[in-house]
């Protein structure tokens, strides 16, 4: 399994719940913030159309004249002026006049803005403004009956609400000259709560930040630690616990691997099998402990002779080595069976009971030329063949399989196959 490839999904993965998962509080609390904005301002709305209602109602209030309180001189109805004597004199105050007078009260105690406004104003500076005008025509296209919008401004968030004024028959004694009917949207009025705070996410941003990076570190540190224990026990599977060289399984995997190869590319591949001279009596001379360490030093000598990456030098079985050569012919493969023959020599590990000489020794078998053979077992049988013969025939020798030499004249061989002879000298 590659891990890094699934550390990356996983990473991958957190990192799309953590967004997703970002995404959607954010949203929540915008919307949650929103929601508590506009049942603010629909509440401060609801009151001025109460109030409003029952001023209609009377059919308009009268207050005493004042220089706060003027006359609406917009205002065209019989008796908006009474005289009760020479020092009070009434005015009729409409539901549009006291709603401009409630706007400036509500202003100057918490500083929310009302603003009763017309596309079709009797009084000029009940004009709507840009946002009010597209809230109008919003609620004339029937789509809505509420518009509200969170400004941004240099300053801080305001906050913009607007529902409409609908036309009842109240209203008809002041605007009917307008043409309007009962039922007609006559206007609307805004209400804008300044410095309004944002919605509070970055509590949000900084606990997901936070969790996405504790997830962010565990899955690495998960991860290194699962491909390190992955790294160990593969290891554990394919090398031997004593040479620290492939085992067997690992060198069957990688011949199946060589073979084909070579099958397909026509190129040639040689087997070399070593095991050590009397190695019984060198153990029952000087104890399995010694064997050990002799068993070591022989296969980190083979191992060290290999001189191109593709070798590869495997514990076959007890203190005998496996050697895989690819693209080296049976003449190449005996020229490194000599080489390892001549490093063994010179460690000169001395064998106290060796009826064929005073230093441990190995006898070798070769095989080559897969061409020959239906599979990489028979060529490995071949290999066994050989180094058998080279026990019978003495030990200390280097003995090739027959059938892997070059076939006498008339026999054609891939031209990739370099099978040249060579000499089955004892050393
Ligand atoms: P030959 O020349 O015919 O190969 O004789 P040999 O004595 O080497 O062959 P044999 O197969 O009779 O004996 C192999 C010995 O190798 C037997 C066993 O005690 C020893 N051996 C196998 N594995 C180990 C090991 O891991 N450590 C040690 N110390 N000895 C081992
Ligand atoms: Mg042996
Ligand atoms: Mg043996």
């Amino acid at each position: 399994m590659n891990y890094k490839k699934l550390a990356f999904l996983l990473l991958t993965a957190w990192c799309l719940v953590v967004l997703a998962s970002l995404g959607w509080n954010i949203n929540h609390t915008q919307a949650e913030h929103q929601h508590f904005l506009k049942d603010t301002a629909r509440l401060v709305f609801d009151h001025i159309a109460l109030v409003r209602e029952w001023n209609a109602n009377h059919g308009g209030v009268y207050v005493p004249v004042s220089e706060s309180t003027p006359p609406n001189r917009y205002l065209e109805v019989e008796n908006r002026e009474i005289v009760v004597d020479d020092r009070l004199t009434l005015t009729m105050v409409n539901p549009a006049y006291m709603t401009r007078q409630v706007a400036e009260l509500a202003t100057r105690s918490n500083g929310i803005q009302l603003h009763i406004t017309s596309l079709d104003p009797i009084r000029p500076e009940n004009s709507p403004s840009e946002l009010e005008r597209e809230a109008l025509l919003f609620f004339e296209s029937g789509e809505s009956e509420e518009f509200s919008r969170l400004l941004a401004k240099k300053s801080g968030y305001r906050f913009f609400y607007m529902a409409p004024l609908m036309t009842t028959r109240a209203c008809l004694r002041c605007h009917e000259k307008q043409g309007y009917v009962e039922g007609d949207l006559r206007g609307g009025i805004s209400v804008t709560i300044p410095d309004v705070h944002p919605a509070p996410i970055q509590g949000i941003v900084i606990g997901h930040s936070l969790i996405g990076a504790i997830g962010f570190i565990a899955i690495i540190t998960l991860s290194q630690r699962l491909s390190a224990s992955y790294e160990r026990v593969h290891r554990q599977s394919i090398i031997d616990a004593l040479t620290g060289i492939p085992n067997r399984r690992h060198f069957i995997d990688r011949l199946i691997a060589e073979y084909r190869r070579s099958s397909r590319n026509s190129t040639p591949l040689t087997l070399m099998i070593c095991d050590i001279d009397f190695f019984k009596r060198y153990n029952d001379s000087l104890g399995h402990l010694e064997g050990d360490d002799c068993i070591v030093r022989v296969a980190k000598t083979i191992n060290a002779s290999l001189q191109r990456g593709g070798d590869l030098c495997a514990r076959f079985g007890g203190e005998e080595f496996i050697v895989i050569l690819p693209n080296t012919d049976l003449a190449g493969g005996e020229k490194i069976a000599r080489r390892i023959q001549q490093e063994i020599a010179a460690l000169a590990i001395t064998h106290p009971d060796s009826p064929i000489g005073e230093f441990i020794t190995l006898s070798f078998g070769l095989a080559a030329d897969v061409d020959e053979y239906p599979s990489q077992d028979y060529l490995i049988k071949r290999a066994d063949d050989a180094l058998y013969r080279s026990k019978q025939s003495g030990r200390n020798r280097i003995e090739c399989d027959p059938k892997s030499r070059p076939q006498p004249s008339g026999e054609t061989v891939a031209p990739t196959r370099k099978t040249a002879a060579a000499s089955e000298q004892p050393v």
